[in-house]
């Protein structure tokens, strides 16, 4: 996800923490850097005018002028301005959706065909079963969810939300094609009500492009269903034609918030870093699988992070919890604390961890750029197969050999490669990545990680 942008901002930051002045060329010289890499991104020009022209008068002002290490404060200012912009200013209840409603809150879908409306209403369904819902920084616990379809003139659509309701196990009431969309919903509404449910999400038809019939439909189905949420589903990869989209139902809707979709794929995401700004809507999800459970709640300030190269330690700790056994963790935490040597028994655990944390791909991009690359610029596609791979060969040697790798001379590689079914080369390389990893513990354990995160805050 926004690989390219990542990229040439982390190395933009990593020149800028090098700079132990600033000069009217370096600054000019990194302005220059930030606004082609948003440019590239597919960011709207408007957007990255204003946004390079407050970076530039923050960076000319006193506090970073005159700061100790004014490299890294202007990574602060412009970390600081990447959050704002993505709807940071907003404060962080603005992601999250409100269903403080007398029950049942409903939510309204709307989008263009094909955005991702219904694969997202079951995603929210499920995330909403699953209790993952948060109000005030509290998860609120597990919600009873309804869906419907107001999309009568494609029974595919009613269909295909009716699978995805069932794989997340959200209750589906059926649509008739023949009834009108607002039928439909008074009905739905209705069910909801007498039902106790918690929350009724609310399908629509979309169209191919933005026309006047399916506004005023959508709008009426507002106008009679009183929606606490009204989301707007677009799909990343469309670029400034999905901010375009999202202006024009903002223009027509009362929305509520955005939810970009296929940001998984190749998308340039400038749409993430534009549809606040242009829509004055906050984005509060973000679809980044075709998976029911590839939804994430948006969070600018991780995802200024993100772009930064910076990594978004704190969703990568919240994916890990969902599924990391707590107990193994901590003991391998405590033993890199006390100093004890970090050797292919912690090597084999942390990978067994890594992947019952889930997709490698989603972890990865979360890692600090530079860890990503310390961990061998690994394609998220082979990772988890590297991942089977190195596990073989740490199950082919010894406990006495994982808690030696000294011992492991080439008479002992051979075997171990025959044991795990590979070449000589792949356990060489085991160990080289091996050797990396202990260096960066070693740094970790000396505060790297430390100085990082407070080189974060700005
Ligand atoms: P709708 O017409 O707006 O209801 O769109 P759909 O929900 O049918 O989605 C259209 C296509 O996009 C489907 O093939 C989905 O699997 C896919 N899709 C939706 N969200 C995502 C996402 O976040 N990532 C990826 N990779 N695919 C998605």
């Amino acid at each position: 996800m926004l690989d390219n942008l990542t990229q040439r901002l982390s190395r933009v930051v990593k020149t800028m923490r090098g700079e132990a002045r600033l000069t009217e060329t370096n600054t000019q010289d990194m302005l220059r850097e930030v606004r082609m890499a948003l440019l590239e991104a597919d960011v709207s020009l408007p957007v990255v005018r204003d946004f390079v022209a407050r970076v530039k008068e923050k960076a000319l002002g006193q506090d970073v002028v005159g700061s100790l290490n004014p490299g890294q404060a202007l990574v602060g200012v412009v970390h600081k301005e990447l959050t704002s912009l993505m709807g940071g200013d907003l404060g962080p209840e603005a992601s999250e959706l409100s269903l403080a409603s007398q029950p049942p809150a409903v939510i309204l879908m709307a989008g263009l065909q094909g955005a991702g409306k219904t694969t997202t209403t079951g995603k929210l369904a499920k995330w909403l079963l699953d209790g993952q819902h948060v109000h005030n920084g509290r998860k609120t616990g597990k919600k009873k969810v309804l869906v419907v379809s107001a999309d009568v003139y494609r029974p595919a659509a009613i269909e295909q939300l009716k699978t995805v309701a069932t794989q997340v196990q959200a209750d589906f009431l059926p649509s008739d094609t023949s009834s009108k969309p607002e039928d439909i919903a008074r009905g739905a509404l209705d069910h909801a009500r007498r039902h106790h449910y918690d929350v009724l999400i609310v399908d629509t038809a979309g169209r191919l492009g933005v026309d006047e019939a399916m506004m005023r439909e959508i709008r009426a189905l507002y106008d009679l269903l009183h929606p606490v949420e009204t989301l707007f589903v677009v799909d990343a990869m469309q670029g400034q034609d999905a901010v375009n989209v999202a202006k024009a139902f903002a223009d027509a809707l009362p929305l509520t918030g955005v939810v970009l979709t296929k940001l998984d794929g190749d998308a340039r995401g400038g749409a993430a870093l534009s549809v606040r700004h242009v829509t004055g809507k906050p984005l509060k999800f973000v679809g980044v699988s075709e998976k029911l459970d590839g939804l994430e709640p948006f969070h600018p300030e991780r995802m200024a992070q993100r772009v930064l190269g910076m990594g978004d330690i704190v969703s990568l700790v919240e994916q890990a919890q969902k599924n990391i056994d707590v107990a193994e963790a901590q003991k391998l935490a405590a033993k890199l604390k006390s100093g004890n040597r970090f050797d292919l028994n912690d090597f084999r655990e942390q990978l067994q961890q890594v992947k019952k944390m889930g997709d490698m791909g989603s972890l990865l991009e979360k890692l600090p750029a530079q860890f990503a690359q310390a961990a061998g610029q690994l394609q998220t596609d082979q990772a988890t197969k590297q991942l089977r791979r190195q596990e073989g060969i740490l199950n082919a040697m010894t406990p006495a050999e994982r808690a030696k790798p000294e011992l492991l001379k080439a008479s002992r590689k051979r075997r171990i490669a025959a044991g795990a079914g590979v070449p000589v080369q792949d356990v060489n390389r085991l160990l080289t990545q091996f050797d990396q990893m202990q260096g960066m513990m070693k740094q970790m354990k000396k505060g790297g990680m430390s100085k990082m995160m407070r080189a974060m805050g700005g």
